[in-house]
């Protein structure tokens, strides 16, 4: 009897043993949840081929950023992540409310927008006019639309990652030393392709949310609504400025954003015989483009293609 309870007991035992060790490997992968594309994409290419590292994105693929609502699984995930990356502006402020209320303790939390230098909202010439209630100074979060943004970005991500897992350090440089070259020369070929443009002005007929990528390069433009806009029907006057605009500047592409019916930009080209072209902000991607793996470098490239018909 004695035996029978020590080989009982010694079978308990393992069983203990087995099953902490199944549930502490489970728990070995460490989680990242993005709350839009930009910081998913950085996360996922730091992190490329570690096992150790589950990456995120709250957003659906195919949907829109400044209408999100978050469901309460994701608000659990983001209190079980090891690291919590969000945008810190207008569209996604429903997290600061939401981070008040969990506990964080165990999840890093990474707002880009403190990141890096944040400018202002602009209002140039011939835009919408915002009706806004309060007179508040609201700084654009599209931080993640200049090339050198996403770099100061990814350093400093790679370094909570490491801090989260040293174990695979050498990997996470690497990584991120691969994606920032990939980066520099997309930066390159941006600054070039400007430098011997024949223009240097863009216009969007829809919303602008790359003010980030024009101020690193030195271009102008003009646009129906700043970035973080709600409206989407702009007014005759609006329209009518920006119609003589490509008139009198030769314009030749009128551009739209991602996920945008680009009404606005059709109207103008009708009017002006300019091409329409879409130019990616990477706030997020369609479901087809996710599901092959389209990442922020390919964005960026397909923007170079669309720019040098633009500006030339
Ligand atoms: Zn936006």
């Amino acid at each position: 009897m004695k035996k029978l309870i020590y080989i009982l007991s010694f079978v308990f035992i393992s069983l203990l043993i087995l099953s902490g060790c199944a549930s502490k490997k489970e728990t070995a992968k460490y989680t990242i949840i993005s709350t839009s594309f930009p910081g998913y994409d950085f996360a996922r290419a730091i992190t490329k081929d570690s096992k150790d590292f589950d990456v995120k994105m709250l957003l659906k693929p195919g949907s829109e950023m400044h209408s999100y609502e978050p469901t309460p699984q994701d608000i659990i995930n983001i209190s079980n992540a090891d690291i919590f990356i969000y945008v810190g502006g207008d569209s996604d402020n429903w997290i600061e409310d939401v981070l008040k209320d969990i506990n964080t303790d165990k999840t890093k939390i990474i707002k880009l927008m403190d990141l890096v230098d944040v400018v202002e909202e602009e209002h140039v010439e011939g835009m919408e006019e915002e009706k806004e209630e309060e007179e508040e100074v609201e700084y654009d979060e599209h931080v993640w639309t200049s090339p050198i943004n996403a770099i100061t970005i990814i350093n400093k991500l790679k370094e909570e990652i490491i801090k989260v897992d040293n174990d695979n350090k050498s990997l996470y440089e690497d990584n991120s030393n691969n994606y920032i070259n990939e980066l520099s020369n997309i930066d390159n070929e941006i600054r070039s392709l400007v430098k011997n443009a024949k223009r240097k002005e863009i216009i969007f007929g829809d919303r602008f949310p790359i003010r980030y990528f024009v101020e690193e390069y030195g271009l102008s433009y003009y646009a129906a609504f700043p970035g973080c806009s709600e409206q989407t029907e702009p007014s005759a006057k609006t329209i009518t400025f920006l119609i003589n605009k490509v008139k009198k500047d030769n314009i030749p592409v009128i551009f739209h954003i991602e996920l945008s019916n680009g009404n606005i930009a059709k109207t103008i080209a009708d009017e002006t015989g300019a091409k329409v072209l879409e130019f990616k902000t990477a706030h997020n991607i369609s479901q087809d483009d996710f599901d092959a793996g389209i990442t922020y470098v390919d964005i960026m490239k397909s923007n170079i293609e669309v720019l040098k018909e633009a500006i030339n």
